[in-house]
């Protein structure tokens, strides 16, 4: 007979949970119209979800849209109410430190919303982050690179103006890679654009264009040839079908990156099974979070599809959440675009981000290694309870 006393364990603490979620809607005015083939945007919606855990960290995300509804499927407010409404009961007093398999059981119980899965896994694995004291890119299997080369968007559509802008961008040495919005006007009338810019810049600076699936495949094989001799070096998403993309693949001398047509692992590996395209334009939102960007890489790296860090025109949050995940890609051959925070007027963090050297500072902090200022952020959160009294307050 076993005498032994069972022996006493010691009282495990209890994982932190998920204790409370907060989502507000920021409205803040940019510097310029952005002008995209689908739409002009004169300001930008920042959907921020806040998740408070019971061990007092707090992790912030971000889902920006680009256009309002005019890009894909979701928009901040759409995001808002599905967090709100689905997402949250699904979260509170879930284990805040099991990120992945609350992002699985999330998955379970909201199909598609792959824009709000983003804002919360990013908000998760901040809160994570500082509860550890390591920056997300650790969490994510650490970074391979502190600096992330910027593109710029020259989309004001005037030749003129984006010369001048561009040239400012070299002498501020903030930008040496520029992104032309083409596919709104006559193909003709855009190679002309394109190749003015190219010849004005030379060998200062890389010119590329985004045509947003403005084009029909015949336009699009006039229009790639007659960019390949203009010096342009990639075309991003010239028309709208997976199909016609890998038609288009390796016909011209310029290379071709999907971007709309990529949305998260599944879509990575069909592109990359009829060689769709050069380039993956990995975007963070897109993929349905930070986790299903690195297995886009991933995918990426193994069919020889070479990378660029894309950007949903994010603020702060989405910006860096995406600079974590796109410093530890094995290869980042094509840099990225992440300037989404300078095209707004407002500074929304503590410390502003370091954009400097033709490149974006990956923050060294535990989470994503930002601090948003609440007073700045007060003025621009929309209240859908207010009332509208023509009274100025
Ligand atoms: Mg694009």
């Amino acid at each position: 007979m076993n005498t032994n006393p069972a022996p006493t364990l010691p009282a495990l603490s209890p994982a932190p949970v998920v204790e409370r979620i907060e989502t507000m809607l920021v409205d803040l005015p940019t510097i310029r119209p952005h002008k995209l083939s689908v739409a002009t945007m004169n300001g930008q919606t920042l959907m921020l979800v806040k998740i408070h855990c019971s061990d007092g960290a707090v992790g912030i995300g971000e889902g920006t849209t680009i256009g309002g509804l005019a890009y894909g499927g979701e928009s901040p407010e759409s995001m808002k109410l599905a967090i709100d409404r689905y997402f949250a009961p699904v979260m509170i007093a879930q284990d805040a430190t099991r990120v992945q398999a609350l992002m699985a059981r999330i998955g379970k119980m909201v199909k598609e919303n792959r824009f709000a899965k983003s804002a919360v896994e990013t908000a998760l694995l901040d809160a994570h982050g500082k509860r550890l004291g390591l920056p997300v890119s650790e969490l994510l299997g650490g970074r391979r690179r502190d600096r992330l080369p910027v593109a710029w968007t020259l989309a004001s559509g005037d030749t003129a103006r984006d010369i001048a802008e561009a040239e400012t961008m070299l002498d501020l040495r903030r930008h040496r890679i520029f992104k032309l919005k083409i596919g709104a006007r006559p193909v003709r009338e855009d190679v002309a654009h394109v190749a003015a810019i190219k010849r004005a810049l030379g060998e200062r600076a890389a010119v590329r264009v985004d045509v947003n699936m403005a084009w029909t495949e015949t336009e699009a094989g006039y229009g790639m040839a007659a960019l390949a001799e203009a010096g342009c070096e990639l075309v991003e998403q010239p028309v709208a079908s997976a199909r016609a993309l890998s038609r288009l693949a390796r016909r011209f001398p310029v290379a071709l990156m999907a971007d709309e047509s990529l949305h998260g692992p599944e879509s990575a590996f069909e592109i990359a099974r009829i060689h769709g395209a050069d380039v993956f334009a990995v975007k963070v939102e897109q993929s349905g979070g930070l986790y299903n960007a690195l297995r886009v890489a991933a995918i990426a790296d193994a069919a020889g599809i070479e990378l660029y860090g894309g950007t949903m025109l994010e603020g702060a949050f989405g910006t860096i959440a995406s600079a974590h995940v796109f410093s530890t890609f094995a290869h980042l051959q094509w840099g990225t675009e992440l300037f989404g925070p300078l095209l707004l007027t407002q500074e929304i963090l503590e410390t502003p981000l370091d954009y400097s050297d033709f490149s974006l500072a990956v923050p060294a902090g535990p989470g994503l290694g930002i601090d948003l200022d609440e007073d700045k952020v007060s003025a621009f959160v929309r209240e859908g309870t207010r009332k509208i009294t023509g009274i100025k307050d």
